[in-house]
């Protein structure tokens, strides 16, 4: 008797569930405003709760980066431990950043037994000290340390970091009082990704505020990147996904035939957004409003299932913390909805995969955008400047921007032609590239002088203003502004108008890997041209003078990473090559960089990693990247064999029943062989793990290379052969989901 079918009961239950809406009261106005931020405890909660002192040295702390008062830590603990009851927390959390790509938190009770009553049973208090605020130890030794923990002293701590405030995490039945903190080991090595994104925060300040000292800014104070981080998700309905092992284990579908219809009529991006989708989005807004996540957009993706949403920019540790939460959230309000989201950068073959695009710029605590062009000749030398500096940064140190978005999940994405290639170079766009070719060309001229430059910078604002009314719009139509910078979606990094656009992160990282690595590698530029500023200034040349220098003698240095083409054509592939461009495909080419000699120069020089720290960043890398490979081909197998190859063995003896004419014996044989191939496969992939554990200890690059080169095109292989069988066997016995299934049925 074959087993009725689940898929199919899971479809009829999807066709048949029906979500009408509540007849709307329209009167029932939502103040988001009045609910933004209302469960963090951010300045205006401490104001209006912490004693004046209290509240004016926190601010110290969080503006000016002082060390915090210990002594103030006890009030401030007393009044978040009241707010978060009022709010409804039983529970207070230390939350970090392990080196996971996701979150780590642990949970204690506010409620102990009374100690004045002395063991006696039955009187609790509601407890939560100074010392709980500030410091916590969780074992964690779980917790990916790349060796930094293996020596006699494993401890590792949380420290909190006012600088991000504490919140209230709301899920069924309650609510955590949540502490942002650091993550760091007994001899204070970063554990985590957010320890080095905010020393690279503060070795960029100092770079920076040399530089506008230079250009005679002595009012600012702070310097600070500023991260918006786009993100990409899918959707599919849960009770298919929990039929899909693959799925469920390594987020992405190691099989599935490709269905009749992809995204190729377009007609996914920016498409009337599913009821059903919208439903869940407006949830989850209303949560990130809630903890001040300042979600703007959202929108259909390009493809079908495929969603993105993008909050505002905020100062890049915030828009990390909040990047984190975004996603905690993604995951668990689509699981209220009736989805399972994923994040995985390449969870549909055929179709596109899933980004995240790190909008970053640099803004003074006057609110300056120091990557937009200015108003007068002197702001645009400013601009010039720090774009130069970018420009050098990426030119200098693509080979640790491809780093810091490797991984074995965006492997399947960088290079394929849906996402920028694993080649690092700038599109500056039509009018900038123009500015900095005519810049690099007047080295050694002797006609160009500042003004020149800065004339030539003029023209951004001078294009803005073109407006578009000559065209053939019609004439009731009001006049559009123009931006001066097209955009160039194949690039991985765009200048974007007032900001850089790194669009080769992948949408399950942590956007603190590559915000680190961006704002380290710029600070190194900032830092050696800020020196040959000081250099020319004390010989007392005219300042800009030696701005227009060091700027066009930066840009004829390094322009060859500028290319304003289609970064997916093959002769840019090639063009890239003998521009000495570096081309890391695949993450087991990308670990030597990690800690190569120029990269642990630069990052101990800033104080972001120690040469420890960067050591212990490239064994984590390579293990993630080799076990996630072989949890693949695990599942892979476990796959095959107890649901495919039963599924393909049935149907097979139905065919061999009922076969009589000639034609049908012709696709019983070519199912046969298809079977042989499927064990065949199988066999070898076995064959290949089994080799892996009986080898010898070899060094994580060594086994990270074996799992990239060799296990992965055996998984592929083994695909090709399942997703053939799929177009042939009978829908009923078919196990797994299919492609259109999981990508259409809503
Ligand atoms: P797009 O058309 O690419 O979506 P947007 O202008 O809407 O471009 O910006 C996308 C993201 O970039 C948003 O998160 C936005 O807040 C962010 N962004 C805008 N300006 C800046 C800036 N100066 N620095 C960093 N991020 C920015
Ligand atoms: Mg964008």
């Amino acid at each position: 008797m074959p087993t009725p079918n689940v898929r199919r009961e899971v479809l009829v239950a999807i066709a048949s569930d029906w979500n009408s809406l509540e007849v709307p009261n329209t009167r029932k106005a939502i103040d988001l405003k009045a609910l933004f931020a209302n469960h963090c405890f951010d300045a205006k909660v401490q104001r209006e709760r912490l004693p004046e002192k209290v509240y004016e040295s926190l601010q110290d702390t969080i503006r000016n980066s002082k060390p915090l008062d210990p002594d103030i830590a006890e009030t401030i603990a007393k009044e978040m431990c009241i707010w978060a009851q009022e709010h409804g927390a039983t529970h207070f959390s230390h939350w970090f950043q392990p080196m996971t790509d996701s979150t780590a938190e642990k949970h204690d009770c506010f409620v102990v037994p009374d100690p004045a009553s002395k063991g006696g049973y039955g009187v609790g208090i509601a407890k939560f000290s100074g010392s709980e605020l500030v410091r916590g130890e969780p074992d964690a030794s779980s917790l990916p340390s790349g060796g930094l923990r293996a020596t006699f002293e494993a401890r590792g701590y949380t420290a909190w970091d006012p600088s991000s405030p504490a919140f209230i995490f709301r899920h069924k039945n309650g609510a955590t009082l949540v502490i942002p903190t650091l993550f760091i080991s007994w001899t204070g090595e970063a554990l985590d990704m957010r320890t080095p994104l905010l020393r690279s925060m503060t070795a960029l300040e100092q770079q920076a505020l040399r530089v506008l000292k230079l250009f005679g800014n002595r009012k600012v104070k702070h310097v600070s990147p500023m991260v918006g981080a786009e993100q990409e998700y899918f959707l599919i309905d849960r009770r298919l996904a929990a039929l899909r092992p693959d799925l469920l284990i390594t987020g992405r579908t190691l099989f599935g035939a490709k269905p009749p219809k992809g995204q190729e009529l377009d007609d996914s991006y920016c498409g009337s957004i599913p009821e059903r989708v919208i439903g869940f989005m407006t949830e989850l807004e209303y949560e990130a409003i809630l903890l001040g996540i300042p979600v703007h957009t959202r929108h259909n993706e390009t493809a079908p299932a495929q969603f993105e949403i993008a909050p505002l920019f905020e100062q890049a540790n915030l828009a990390v913390d909040h990047q984190m939460l975004l996603m905690q959230l993604l995951r668990s309000i689509a699981a209220r909805h009736g989805f399972h989201c994923l994040l995985h950068e390449k969870p549909f073959t055929g179709v596109n995969g899933s980004a995240k695009h790190n909008n970053w710029s640099l803004m003074t605590d006057e609110g300056e955008n120091l990557l937009e062009p200015g108003d007068t000749p002197h702001d645009n030398a400013q601009f010039l400047f720090f774009a130069a500096a970018v420009l050098r940064a990426v030119h200098l140190h693509g080979d640790l921007l491809r780093v810091s978005v490797s991984g074995a999940g965006n492997d399947h994405r960088l290079g394929a032609d849906e996402a920028p290639p694993a080649i690092m170079s700038v599109f500056l766009g039509g009018t900038l590239e123009e500015i900095f070719h005519k810049l690099a060309e007047s080295v050694g001229g002797r006609q160009q002088t500042a003004d020149g430059a800065t004339k030539a910078a003029l023209q951004i604002e001078q294009e803005e203003r073109i407006v578009m009314t000559e065209s053939n719009l019609p004439s009731h139509i009001p006049p559009l502004k123009r931006h001066s910078e097209d955009r160039n979606r194949t690039s991985p990094f765009a200048f974007t108008g007032n900001k850089f656009e790194f669009r080769a992160v992948g949408s399950s990282h942590n956007v603190a890997r590559s915000t680190t690595v961006l704002t380290a590698i710029v600070t190194e530029s900032l830092d050696y041209m800020a020196g040959l500023l000081e250099e020319a200034t004390k010989s007392q040349k005219d300042f800009h003078a030696a701005v227009h220098d060091i700027v066009c003698k930066t840009i004829k240095a390094h322009q060859a990473v500028i290319f304003n083409g289609n970064c997916y054509s093959a002769e840019w592939k090639k063009e890239a090559r003998t521009r000495g461009l570096p081309n890391l495909m695949t993450t087991a080419e990308c670990l030597p960089h990690i800690n190569s000699k120029k990269a642990v120069e630069l990052f101990s020089k800033y104080k972001i990693f120690s040469k420890a720290e960067s050591d212990s960043r490239r064994e984590i890398y390579a293990e993630n990247y080799s076990k996630t490979i072989r949890i693949e081909a695990d599942t892979a197998i476990e796959v095959v064999g107890t649901m495919i190859l039963p599924a393909v063995l049935r149907y097979k003896s139905v065919l061999v029943v009922s076969t009589t004419s000639k034609l049908q014996k012709e696709l019983l044989r070519e199912l046969d062989a298809l079977i042989d191939s499927l064990i065949e496969k199988l066999g070898t992939l076995k064959q290949m793990l089994q080799v892996r554990a009986n080898a010898l200890a070899r060094s994580t690059q060594e086994e990270a290379e074996y799992y990239c080169l060799k296990v992965l095109p055996a998984i592929q292989t083994l695909r090709e052969t399942v997703d053939t069988l799929e177009t042939m066997t009978d829908d009923e016995l078919w196990p797994i989901p299919t492609y259109t299934e999981m990508l259409f049925a809503r």
